[in-house]
């Protein structure tokens, strides 16, 4: 187990410190050969991520999933602790990260904007895992630029009715229940969207698509054809989507740089290990200054993202409101820097980095995904750089 020194950080508090010890021993024993099972189809993902996801919640981490009293150990999100928790989980298996957080992520916005009455029919079932969750922003003509939208949601009576298509929708198909985001009109662009909660039995509602990821991981299309929802079901006011969706991803978008540290430190344990056991040239290949010179980037790397990550989840745990620059730049530098370390790691493996099974391998396919989900290292950057010139000019 490589440096543990930035949990004496003062962005954390000693609950935090005894989370990390707890599910590290936990995920030691509990995700031994659950946490390296590489499904060989849609149905085994499927299985395996179901199984996943009741693992965690015997645990009791997915109650920091949800808001207390439907389930959750606190009313507001302990956004330091599910960075704690997405760290660990990474560094033992990114299907049980990928699992923990969609809980979180996909029923965020129930937790954040919904009725009591919605709280209350949908948080104690994810905190439970007997209801996978998910989140639908993305569609095919609309992936960074959400204002251009094309779901649209017509009021009808009692109910809106959902038409559109929604793309690349992590658990779609074992998801229980949706959080769906479709144009409601009350403005042009962003000001014109609303959320919704829409069931996965839903009638007009249906999976039309599974895709196959680098790591597996479900993910698919959802297609909405005159999908009835009881206004009831909406989160927050007509016209609040963006705000929603944006609420959202301040909570959850510091924790994929989390992800990232997880699986950096990983890599970082694993080729420091193979540094000093493998020979070359007549002595282990870490006494050669090119290798050093890795091994420093490498652990400059994690240290300057773990201050980043936990500056975020601590700005928005302890000052509150949006954290969006402080988000931004964590997830940015974390996930680059964690792509940046694998790879390095590959390097010092030489030829056994590459060989399907080894641990650097599973987290040089890990990884890839982070950079993009969750708004892209590109659109990261235009939230940082929109933020300072805006400060600039006040
Ligand atoms: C594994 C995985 C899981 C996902 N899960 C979910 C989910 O659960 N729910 C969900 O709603 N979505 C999900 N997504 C979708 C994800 O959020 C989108 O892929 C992401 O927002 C990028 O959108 P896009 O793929 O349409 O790319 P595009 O928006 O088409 O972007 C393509 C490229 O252009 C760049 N680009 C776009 N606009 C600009 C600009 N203005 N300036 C500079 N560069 C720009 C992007 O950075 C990117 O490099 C998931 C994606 C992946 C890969």
């Amino acid at each position: 187990m490589g440096d543990r020194s930035y949990l004496d950080w003062p962005f954390l508090e000693d609950h935090h410190r005894v989370l990390e010890r707890d599910l590290r021993a936990w995920a030691k024993t509990e995700l031994a050969e659950l946490g390296h099972e590489e499904p060989r189809d849609d149905d085994a993902l499927n299985a395996l991520s179901l199984r996943m996801v009741a693992r965690l919640a015997e645990g009791g981490w997915l109650r920091y999933c949800v808001a207390a009293p439907h389930g959750g150990l606190t009313e507001k999100f302990d956004v330091r602790a599910l960075c704690i928790i997405r760290e660990t989980l990474a560094q033992y298996s990114g299907l049980a990260d990928f699992c923990f957080i969609m809980q979180g992520l996909g029923s965020g916005a129930i937790s954040l904007f919904g009725s009591d009455e919605l709280k209350a029919e949908y948080l104690p079932g994810v905190a439970s895992g007997e209801r996978i969750a998910a989140f639908a922003l993305s569609e095919p003509g609309s992936g960074s630029d959400v204002a251009a939208m094309a779901t649209t949601a017509r009021e009808d009576g009692d109910a809106y009715v959902i038409d559109g298509e929604k793309t690349l929708i992590s658990n779609a198909g074992i998801a229980a229940q949706y959080v769906v985001f479709a144009r409601t009109g009350e403005a042009p662009g962003a000001r014109g969207l609303s959320a919704f909660v829409v069931d996965g039995d839903a009638p007009g509602f249906s999976v039309t698509e599974r895709f196959q990821v680098i790591a597996p991981h479900p993910l698919g299309t959802l297609t909405f054809d005159g999908c009835r929802v009881a206004k009831s079901r909406m989160l927050g006011a007509p016209g609040d989507g963006f705000k929603v969706a944006m609420a959202s991803l301040d909570v959850f978008r510091s924790t994929v740089g989390a992800a990232a540290l997880g699986f950096a430190r990983c890599a970082m344990d694993q080729a420091m290990e193979r540094a000093k056991t493998r020979i070359s040239f007549g002595k282990p290949i870490s006494e050669f200054q090119l290798i050093q010179e890795k091994i420093a980037d490498m652990a400059l790397n994690i240290d300057a993202s773990a201050l980043l990550v936990y500056r975020s989840a601590w700005t928005k745990d302890t000052i509150g409101g949006r954290a969006t620059r402080e988000a931004a730049m964590a997830k940015l530098h974390a996930t680059e820097a964690a792509q940046q370390v694998i790879d390095q790691a590959v390097q010092i493996f030489g030829g056994q980095g590459v060989i399907v099974g080894n641990v650097v391998e599973r987290l040089y396919r890990e990884i890839r995904a982070l950079r993009i989900y969750e708004g892209t290292s590109e659109i990261q950057k235009l939230i940082i750089a929109g933020q300072a010139l805006t400060e600039d000019a006040t």
